[in-house]
């Protein structure tokens, strides 16, 4: 017998444990028959097994099997990942099932001086496919069987469910009216049919929808306030041609995931990156220089940095003269600005003035354009002019201001912030002398009691820097772009020609009309006005203060005074006079029935167990579209099974960051019986169609008390059937087909690539903002509409405006930037909460799934300093009693030193079913509103959708920490 070489015994070993391997894997009897059947070897090369003969050459081939697949789809994922957001995947699908998913690393090449964007994803959508089919999907439609919230429920059919919430939608619109009905869609909206199924019901049957941008903290208040506007955002290569990047307000290491490498290549080209928050966070630890400030003290480091600038003279002064109200006159006597209506009877009232150094007189100031021609505008100094009551002194804004932030120098600001005074002065003049700077600012400040004077400071030092609207310079706003028809399409009439009236309102979004003018005002202005009237009527609700009014919230959220020592009145004083004047929009009625569709309201909500004491028992129904059990879901009446995001077709919305239109599409066939929400919306509606005729109910009355036909709103819906349930890639096809921005992509294209990029900003109220030509080979650089081409800032003094002389900025004294302390918002306690987007889930999509929760503890933390930990008796791993003056809850303590004492962090969206008797940190939150924010009347300060409306606060809560007994681990 020949000796059996090393080879030989590997492959017949390797034969053997492949026959186990395969018996293992569910292959049955025969192997083991086949096995017994077998000879034992008798010759130096043993005999392979008869199963040998099967398709694979050796163990490896058993994974090779798991790679095969049948299909690839283009997909990505339906969610709010928002700065990060929307990444195109390859899909693979496998006897019906999506069972993996992979990064299409295809997006192109801006030019050749800047990286590209691939790959695009983070490891949330990279394990989507396990997500979809865990043990945490809803499959069927569900109707609650116990008390709410209980979790017991009865299984329903479509049918049955449909019919019973049409019924009672029937009841209560007939009865009460269509304001008895209110919508939440959350954050999972789209820019195709999903989203729009939403909004066209809200249009079709006249019912709110509520308009949570606010609620959530990313209204921006303070870019609205000084720019006139929230959105705008340059692309995430536009930071390759920045020589200084500041992370002031984000960690985009945590939340920008797919476009954090940008920082990176820029860091290796040269650039220097800045860091500035209160913990050295993820992104930090990449920087080349972290500038440590307490939490909420923004704003005092800014005005620092515009004191620096002015005291040594390093601000631009040609740009502020062009660019902001810094030149106009402000009246001495009554510290309003200067106006035409003060010098002549009949006069405009936003029409201002400048003293022209040239020509030695009080001018006006251009508003048509932010070109000053001849014009030599004074930044101080002292003036007379000429009024209808005689001549008062006036000065320009800017000499108010360099009083005004002489008191902010960096030893005085130092104390409040934490920072050192030579840090100040050095980041002041790096910002100043860099080519090219630029801010990276997410919604985080929105999300302070104080945020918009946070948000105006550092507008401030990157204007007064000259860094605005020039290639690789700028400061972020809320990012955002769509598809160049989407308006018109949300807000097409059934009642026109499906197609003209898409066709009519689409192609006004034509790019050649971007600029055009409108009554003297600019594109960008009609637009928003367009929007602040259409938000008059009451299609969209300003959700935190509708929940103060209606919802019960006010019991915290009306607290305001008892915390913010500036506040000279009650703050229902101030929402009575803002409701009065009709600044802000909320009506009095709290709804019977409320739809949870894309969103959810009882987690996301701060209060939300407020809302589930007072708001809930209001509610005669409440149903839930989701795709898993919220705790919206949890306390509902019915829960009906929404597709997963590889399960239905759409375009996602996208942002400027990176400006392409992503497409999810139906890879496989919705598990269970679970429905796209556009299918969900159709399906609502020919219910109610139908049932109004069976029972004989064709009509109700809209909230203006005009008739409208309830027999024939599945008709309007669905432009008259052309669109239905049955047919949505068409639907999408006809959407892409009237679209203007997307170089002329098809449904069919779109699908196949997965990804497009756009090629203008269209003409959405949530896109002009960005003001800006796209062109194929560049960078896009926000705002160069304005600095460039020098269109007028849509503001009411047509510039990037610092000085407001709303009675309430007045009354407050915030008409300039302001630093006023975070107040002590939940009690008098010693720690401050903060918090941010966690890096492991993308809202709640993710929280309690296994493959992320592994990747951190696997339940909620709070990270705290290691010397607040000590002093409090508490260990790392500890489970500890977080309390203040609102409620408590418990959560275990994580130790890090990355955070600075007295701060502790609690990263977003945790269920409240994760956490203790139901009661997560979104229940110690208050967060009580800011009576600045409900300023209106005064031309951009007016609420429109997704911003100009009073907003939620959770940053800096006052909280105390305590040991549980016997809880260590
Ligand atoms: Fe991209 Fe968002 Fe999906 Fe992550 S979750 S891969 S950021 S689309």
């Amino acid at each position: 017998m020949s000796p059996l070489s090393r080879r030989d015994l590997l492959k017949g070993a390797g034969s053997t444990a492949l026959s186990l391997l395969l018996c293992n894997l569910g292959c049955g009897g025969e192997p083991q028959e086949t096995a017994r059947k077998q000879e034992p070897a008798t010759t130096s090369v043993p005999e392979p097994p008869r199963y040998a003969v099967a398709d694979y050459r050796g163990w490896e081939d058993i994974y090779r099997t798991q790679w095969t697949w049948d299909r690839v789809a283009k997909g990505t994922h339906y969610v709010n990942c928002w700065y990060q957001g929307h990444c195109n995947w390859n899909v693979y699908v496998k006897d019906g099932v999506a069972f993996r998913e992979e990064q299409v690393a295809t997006y192109p090449r801006t030019n050749a001086e800047v990286p590209d964007f691939n790959p695009r994803g983070c490891q949330k959508g990279a394990c989507y496919s396990q997500r979809m089919y865990d043990a945490g999907r809803l499959r069927y439609p569900l109707k609650r069987a116990g008390k709410r919230g209980e979790g017991k429920w009865t299984r329903i059919s479509w049918d049955d469910a449909l019919r019973e919430i049409a019924d009672r939608t029937i009841d209560e619109l007939r009865s009460s009216g269509p304001a008895g009905i209110v919508w939440d869609f959350g954050t999972a909206n789209s820019n195709g049919c999903n989203g729009l199924g939403l909004h066209r019901t809200g249009l079709v049957l006249d019912t709110p929808i509520l308009d949570m941008n606010a609620e959530i903290g990313d209204h921006h208040p303070g870019a609205v306030v000084t720019t006139g506007k929230m959105t705008f955002a340059s692309s995430a290569d536009d930071m390759f041609y920045s020589d200084l990047i500041l992370l002031w307000g984000g960690n985009p290491i945590y939340t920008q995931i797919p476009m954090a490498h940008f920082i990176t290549e820029a860091r290796y080209r040269g650039a220097t990156i800045v860091s500035i928050a209160p913990d050295f966070n993820a992104s930090s630890i990449h920087t080349d220089l972290w500038v440590p400030v307490a939490p909420g003290t923004d704003a005092a480091l800014g005005l620092a940095m515009a004191q620096v600038m002015i005291a040594e003279n390093l601000h631009d002064e040609r740009f502020i003269r062009e660019q902001t109200d810094f030149p106009l006159l402000v009246r001495k006597d009554t510290r309003k600005f200067l106006r035409e209506s003060d010098l002549k009877v009949g006069g405009a009232d936003d029409v201002f003035y400048v003293f022209d150094r040239a020509s030695k007189e009080v001018s006006q100031a251009p508003k048509s354009t932010l070109s000053l021609g001849s014009l030599d505008p004074a930044l101080d100094g002292e003036y007379k002019a000429e009024t209808k009551a005689g001549k008062v002194a006036v000065e320009p804004v800017f000499a108010v201001f360099r009083r005004h932030v002489a008191s902010y120098t960096p030893e005085a600001v130092s104390k409040i912030t934490g920072t050192t005074p030579d840090l100040i002065r050095d980041l002041a003049r790096r910002i100043a002398r860099a080519k090219a700077a630029t801010s990276l600012t997410q919604s985080n400040f929105s999300k302070y009691y104080h945020g918009l004077e946070m948000e105006r400071a550092q507008i401030l030092v990157m204007t007064l820097a000259g860094q605005v609207g020039k290639k690789g310079s700028g400061f972020t706003g809320f990012p955002f772009i769509s598809l160049g028809n989407f308006d018109a399409l949300n807000a097409t009439s059934g009642s026109l020609s499906p197609k003209m009236g898409m066709i009519a309102l689409g192609t006004q979004m034509a790019p050649a009309m971007l600029k055009a003018k409108y009554n003297g005002d600019t594109t960008e202005m009609f637009i928003y006005n367009a929007a602040r009237e259409a938000y008059k009527k009451g299609g969209y609700l300003a959700s935190a203060l509708y929940l103060h009014r209606v919802g019960g919230l006010d019991v915290n959220s009306g607290r305001s005074r008892e915390w913010d020592p500036h506040i000279k009145r009650d703050l229902e004083q101030y929402v009575e006079e803002a409701i009065a004047k009709g600044w802000q929009i909320v009506p009095a009625m709290a709804p019977r029935i409320m739809f949870e569709v894309g969103g959810n309201m009882f987690r996301r909500v701060r209060g939300y167990d407020q809302l589930i004491k007072t708001f809930l028992p209001k509610l005669d129904m409440l149903v839930t579209v989701d795709w898993r059990i919220s705790n919206t879901a949890l306390h509902s009446d019915y829960v009906l099974p929404a597709a997963g995001w590889y399960e239905k077709d759409d375009i996602a919305w996208a942002t400027t960051i990176a400006p392409f239109a992503s497409v999810t599409t139906r890879a496989v066939e919705p598990l269970g019986e679970s429905k796209s929400d556009w299918e969900f919306h159709a399906l609502l509606l020919k219910t109610i169609q139908a049932r109004a005729k069976e029972r004989r109910q064709p009509t109700f009355q809209d909230r203006a008390k005009k008739e409208r036909r309830l027999d024939a709103v599945y008709d309007e819906f669905s432009f008259g059937r052309r669109y239905t349930e049955e047919n949505t890639e068409e639907f999408l096809g006809e959407i892409l087909s009237l679209n203007t921005n997307l170089n002329g992509a098809t449904w069919d294209t779109l699908k196949e690539k997965g990804f497009e990029r756009y090629t203008d900003i269209g003409m959405g109220i949530a896109s002009i903002g960005n003001a800006t030509d796209m062109k194929p080979d560049e960078t896009i650089t926000a705002n160069t509409w304005h600095t460039k081409d020098k269109m007028p800032w849509p503001t009411l003094t047509r510039r990037l405006q610092f000085y407001i002389d709303h009675e309430f900025y007045l009354e407050l004294g915030e008409e300039l930037p302001v630093h006023k302390d975070n107040p002590s918002i939940g009690g008098n306690y010693p720690l401050q909460m903060t918090g941010g987007h966690t890096r492991w889930s993308i809202h709640t999509s993710w929280r309690d799934h296994p493959n992320m929760m592994r990747l951190e503890r696997g339940e909620p933390t709070m990270v705290v300093n290691p010397a607040d930990l000590a002093a409090r008796g508490l260990q790392d791993g500890d489970l500890a009693r977080a309390r203040n003056d609102i409620g408590s809850f418990e959560i275990r303590v994580k130790v890090s030193t990355s955070v600075r004492p007295g701060q502790v962090i609690v990263y977003h969206a945790w269920e409240p079913y994760q956490f203790k008797g139901n009661r997560s940190y979104q229940g110690i939150l208050p967060a009580p509103l800011n009576p600045i924010q409900l300023a209106g009347g005064y031309f951009h300060l007016q609420p429109y959708m997704l911003t100009g409306e009073p907003g939620h606060n959770d940053r800096g809560t006052r909280i105390e920490v305590e040991p549980i007994a016997a809880s260590r681990t």
